[in-house]
């Protein structure tokens, strides 16, 4: 058993609890007991315990991200200043049809050693077409939360090189979902991914409303309405625009979960919210892409769920959550005023919210008892951060002043990944180094 000892627990459980002098005490990767630190340390004295007195640090739950690639983590840097048609068409299409195993892998490692440093202990992830396997086994080895699936694609006009029949994009998802799906005693899971709209025939579509019957727990993970371009793409195609034309083909449900939701429309926003499909929001791709900014505010009034997540590294370019909750909040205030996206609700975006659209919300996003034990030590006594003490001011201090270098230490599934800033099995000048190799042998192959 492990009993924690920090300065706050920022709960974000239903009464957003923010507890002084409390310990939680974890028995294997379960929250047991969450009391006064006096009354746990008593009980504790007689067991086998980890005692890990922490009186300057917060504990909070560890962070979901909802839309991460993985496989583009290598591409950061090489793909910049670009419109989203451009950005695919040019740079990542390309990069993404020279990986080899080892590359994938090593891009996958490069993600997962970035994400956990930087407090995420749970991603949606969409892969490319090719070696899924490899970036199951890394988030095996990570210790890593994750729903994953290959990109679905079977139409490319833009880079043909770049997509697979139909019925062989089906059969392999399907082969991955058998392999990997509930793998990892159920922390890891499938995630079917159509693309997005522009490399789906509706056939491969509807399919794949099947095959998410066959997995439960699965979930439909997919881009939609990011780019006005892409828009006028899918309305010459469908006559419709993209959520209209999911909710005509029965893709639109409450394991819906669909990137950046930009430019819907008002019947599209009505339609999110009476299917209870999901708004994966990635602000800081938003804006370096210029795609634009959705209207995030609106859709939490029409209580549709909204979660975060960083997008792939070439159109971030990091993948820091401090970074996105920070931007989805600040974006909104021009348009919306000052107290639009408040720290609190951009803090829950990244938790509680992110939870609830994968539908773990039973087992993480907060920390109560009988919930698992993915958790995060953040340390706010850096220079960068507020002198006051005040917990009234926490999310504040979290969401507008800290950043991945905050985080002291995370915790997944009961097992410390990063401890005392160190990663306990990996380490990162390696990954980075063969990374670097990976990358420079890929180029070599465009
Ligand atoms: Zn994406």
């Amino acid at each position: 058993m492990k009993l924690i000892s920090p300065k706050y627990i920022v709960t974000v459980n239903p009464r957003r609890d923010i507890l002084h002098n409390h310990s939680i005490l974890i028995d294997e990767n379960y929250i047991k007991k969450i009391e006064l630190t006096e009354v746990l340390k008593a009980e504790a004295q007689n067991e086998i315990c980890d005692f890990i007195d922490v009186p300057n640090l917060i504990l909070i739950p560890g962070f979901v991200q909802t839309h991460i690639h993985l496989c583009q983590t290598m591409f950061r840097g090489l793909a910049d200043d670009l419109e989203l048609l451009d950005w695919l068409q040019y740079k990542i299409f390309p990069f993404e049809a020279a990986h080899s195993k080892d590359s994938m892998r090593a891009s996958v490692q490069l993600g997962l050693a970035e994400l956990i440093r930087g407090g995420t202990t749970t991603i949606l992830d969409m892969g490319s077409i090719n070696h899924s396997e490899l970036v199951f086994e890394e988030l095996q080895k990570f210790g890593m939360r994750a729903f994953h699936g290959k990109a679905m694609m079977d139409i490319n006009e833009i880079f043909p090189k770049l997509k697979e029949s139909t019925k062989q994009s089906l059969k392999s998802s399907e082969e991955l979902a058998r392999r990997f799906h509930n793998s990892a005693g159920g922390r890891i899971k499938y995630a079917f991914a159509p693309r997005f709209l522009l490399s789906c025939t509706d056939g491969l579509l509807k399919e794949t409303i099947e095959l998410l019957r066959d997995f439960s727990g699965s979930l439909f993970h997919t881009h939609a309405s990011e780019n006005k371009n892409e828009l006028k793409a899918v309305r010459e195609r469908t006559n419709m625009n993209n959520i209209e034309f999911f909710e005509n083909l029965g893709l639109l449900h409450d394991r819906s979960c669909i990137a950046h939701c930009i430019w819907l429309n008002e019947n599209e926003i009505g339609l999110m919210k009476k299917r209870e499909a999901r708004v994966l929001h990635c602000p800081s791709s938003n804006l370096k892409l210029g795609s634009g900014i959705a209207n995030i505010p609106r859709y939490l009034k029409e209580e549709i769920n909204v979660s975060l997540g960083a997008d792939g590294a070439p159109c971030n370019n990091f993948l820091d959550i401090f970074v996105e909750m920070r931007l989805a909040s600040l974006i909104q205030k021009p348009i919306h005023g000052p107290k639009a996206l408040d720290a609190k609700t951009a803090f829950e975006l990244a938790t509680i919210e992110g939870a609830k659209a994968l539908h773990l919300e039973n087992q993480i996003g907060s920390i109560e008892i009988d919930k698992i034990a993915d958790l995060v030590l953040i340390d706010l006594n850096q220079i960068h951060n507020s002198l006051d003490d005040a917990k009234e001011s926490l999310y504040s201090k979290i969401v507008y002043s800290c950043d991945h270098s905050n985080v002291d230490s995370v915790m997944i599934d009961g097992k410390w990944v990063y401890k005392d800033r160190q990663f306990v099995k990996h380490d990162l000048m390696k990954i980075r180094s063969n990374a670097e190799w990976e990358l420079k042998k890929l180029l070599s192959r465009i």
